[in-house]
């Protein structure tokens, strides 16, 4: 019987991870600029960490987390959590005021596999801790609109608030007895949310509940003066740095420890699983995890959507080529050329060979194959003279060449259009 991955894991094969490659550069690159350090968090933590932030009554806690029960430990559903409890236990915030970190890595949440939606995925998380300034909750939704741009994908960004536990819980009441009156006309799960989590009735994505909603009260017209201030300012900064925004008041976020501030970037070429990127406000959570009371603000960023996205948009994967590929034909030349690939790959370049004494159209091929710009072709013949023929590819041009690495790497590199690294 074969063994097959799980139901929701995915392998990545390599032609993809040239995509995810692409991705992750453009991604160091710009929160380089942007001045984020990055951090590693461990995959596995304690059951209690996601259960006090995110919230018992939310869809990732009740139901969607992967826990081992008897050890009381759960792998990580999101990363904020897991940043959070570091910022705390390492006392990141004594060295600096403002902390700017972000982390890419795997998550975990059983939940119904589909398209861009599945039981391992990954995530870019970046999040800013220590201030509550409207302009940092800009200029995070202008980082991840830089990095749309960057990579080339075309989203739109929607923003809502929540308010603070100030104002949120008379807009909660007000929320409770609109969805009463409502009650019957709502899907099961919704009944169940007015008791436990009303806010999430406004994004349930059953048509039947949206009708319901649409006159729902907003958020947006309840906030107390802080919340009103910050939203106005939020919006401001946006305009100033020049990202436009739709204002979306039915968009809650599933997580608990959420306020002010919170904003998706959706496209609109994935279907149903139209949110990319998604963050917001939550300044009362570094308190409540047994920090100081300091605000923070974050997104994450979904990767299997995002090089979904590339995919649709490129259409077809091409592996990574190959600079050189050297063809020895015989016992000594390959012995020959075995020594001087080793050479040439200490020098920088991308170099394959064949090991197994093929004929040189096989080789021939498998250069072919493999993308190769150039072909060194080494015979028993040249190796008498110490040379070798070098043939390019794309002109089919060739050329003696002295069998020596610094040689070979000088014509090839001056002859290849783009000699970098590949990723
Ligand atoms: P959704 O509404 O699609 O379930 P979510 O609100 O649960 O998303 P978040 O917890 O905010 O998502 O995660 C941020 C981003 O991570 C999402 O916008 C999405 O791009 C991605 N994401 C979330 N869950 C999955 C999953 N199961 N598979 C792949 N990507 C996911
Ligand atoms: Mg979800």
């Amino acid at each position: 019987m074969k063994i097959k991955a799980l139901n929701g894991f995915k392998d990545i094969l390599p032609e993809e991870v040239v995509l995810w490659n692409r991705v992750e550069k453009t991604a160091r690159s710009l929160l380089q600029r942007f001045d984020f350090d990055e951090i590693r968090l461990p995959i596995l933590e304690k059951t209690e960490l996601f259960a006090r932030s995110i919230g018992e009554a939310t869809d990732i806690v009740e139901k969607e987390m992967y826990t081992f029960p008897e050890k009381q430990i759960t792998m990580r559903p999101e990363a904020t959590a897991s940043m959070v409890r570091a910022y705390i236990q390492h006392g990141l915030y004594v060295r600096k005021p403002v902390q700017r970190l972000f982390t890419i890595g795997p998550m975990f949440r059983h939940e119904r596999p589909q398209k861009g939606r599945l039981r391992q995925f990954h995530q870019l998380s970046v999040e800013v801790l220590g201030s509550e300034n409207g302009r940092i909750d800009a200029e995070l939704m202008a980082l991840a609109s830089q990095f749309f741009d960057e990579i080339g994908v075309s989203v739109s960004l929607e923003l809502n608030t929540l308010g603070c536990p100030e104002c949120r819980p008379d807009f909660r009441r007000r929320l409770l007895d609109f969805l009463e009156a409502k009650k019957e006309l709502l899907c099961e799960d919704c009944r169940r949310r007015i008791g436990t989590n009303p806010l999430r009735v406004l994004d349930c994505k059953q048509q039947g509940c949206r009708q319901q909603v649409i006159d729902a009260p907003s958020m947006q017209e309840h906030l107390c003066s802080g919340c009103d201030d910050h939203f106005a300012g939020v919006q401001k900064f946006l305009t100033a740095l020049g990202i436009t925004y739709r204002l979306n008041k039915f968009m809650v976020r599933g997580l608990d420890y959420y306020c002010r501030t919170t904003f998706e970037f959706l496209t609109a070429d994935l279907g149903a699983q139209a949110a990319v990127c998604a963050g917001g406000r939550y300044d009362g959570l570094v308190e409540q995890l047994g920090g100081p009371k300091v605000a923070g603000i974050g997104f994450a960023m979904g990767l299997e959507r995002l090089v979904l996205l590339l995919l649709q948009n490129s259409g077809t994967l091409e592996a990574t080529a190959l600079d050189l590929f050297v063809a020895g034909l015989g016992e000594r030349a390959t012995d020959r050329a075995y020594a001087l690939v080793n050479q040439l790959r200490r020098r920088g370049m991308r170099v394959a060979m064949d090991h197994e004494g093929r004929s040189l159209k096989s080789q021939m091929k498998q250069a072919d194959k493999a993308s190769a710009s150039f072909v060194l072709i080494i015979g028993d013949d040249e190796l008498k003279n110490n040379a070798g023929l070098l043939r390019n590819m794309a002109s089919q041009e060739q050329l003696s060449v002295e069998l020596q690495d610094e040689e070979i790497e000088a014509v090839v590199s001056s002859l290849l259009p783009a000699h970098t690294e590949s990723g």
